[in-house]
């Protein structure tokens, strides 16, 4: 028997979502069939408000309601050091950590010539410009230790030679391969704390 279209199109749409299978997306959908109206109704608003009410910050590219977001516009924040993440959860990540207090520049992915991704697709055009404001003195990047993550930091570095900014880099022991979400908060503040200057 074939299924009504409003539950093949709900179960299409939740297969898009990163780790979401067939089986999982049946399941979920089944699951909101059961569920209380009110209850899907609440997640179909937040999840029409994520899209309505959240912007990218002009200056990091942070995820935020206001524009500039709540860290940049933050007199407390050091503006002399900028950390440089792949993407805005990564931002979250670093913030849980409770240790860095500067402020970030989220790129939007990573160069990955494999998926066509190069660096006029990320945001490090405007990267150079903030990197060249005589206010900022350390570019910290806190990209993750696959090959990807390092082909970027070292096209970054390269682009930032001439600019009389320190550039770092999170330190080993970043598990390689891992992404700033698998560190632990202890592991990611050593990570930090350790860093060190970005060889070319
Ligand atoms: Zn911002």
């Amino acid at each position: 028997m074939k299924r009504p279209t409003a539950v093949t199109e709900l179960i299409e749409e939740l297969k898009r979502l990163p780790g979401v299978g067939q089986k999982t997306a049946e399941r979920l959908s089944f699951f909101l069939m059961r569920s209380k109206v009110d209850q899907a109704t609440k997640l179909a608003n937040a999840i029409h408000n994520i899209k309505d009410k959240i912007i990218l910050c002009s200056v990091c590219h942070g995820i935020t309601e206001t524009d500039p977001c709540g860290i940049c516009s933050n007199s407390s924040r050091d503006q002399k050091q900028i950390c440089v993440v792949e993407e805005p959860h990564d931002v979250y990540v670093m913030e849980n950590m409770g240790y860095y207090k500067g402020v970030y520049h989220v790129l939007m992915g990573v160069i990955s010539p494999l998926d066509g991704i190069g660096p006029d697709d990320l945001n490090i055009e405007r990267l150079i410009h903030r990197a060249s404001r005589s206010e900022t003195q350390e570019i910290i990047l806190a990209l993750s230790a696959t090959v990807d993550g390092q082909t970027t930091a070292h096209y970054i570095g390269e682009k930032l030679t001439r600019q009389p900014v320190y550039i770092s880099r999170l330190a080993h022991g970043m598990p390689v391969g891992g992404e700033l979400d698998y560190l632990d908060d202890g592991t990611l503040a050593q990570a930090l704390k350790a860093r060190a200057k970005l060889e070319i």
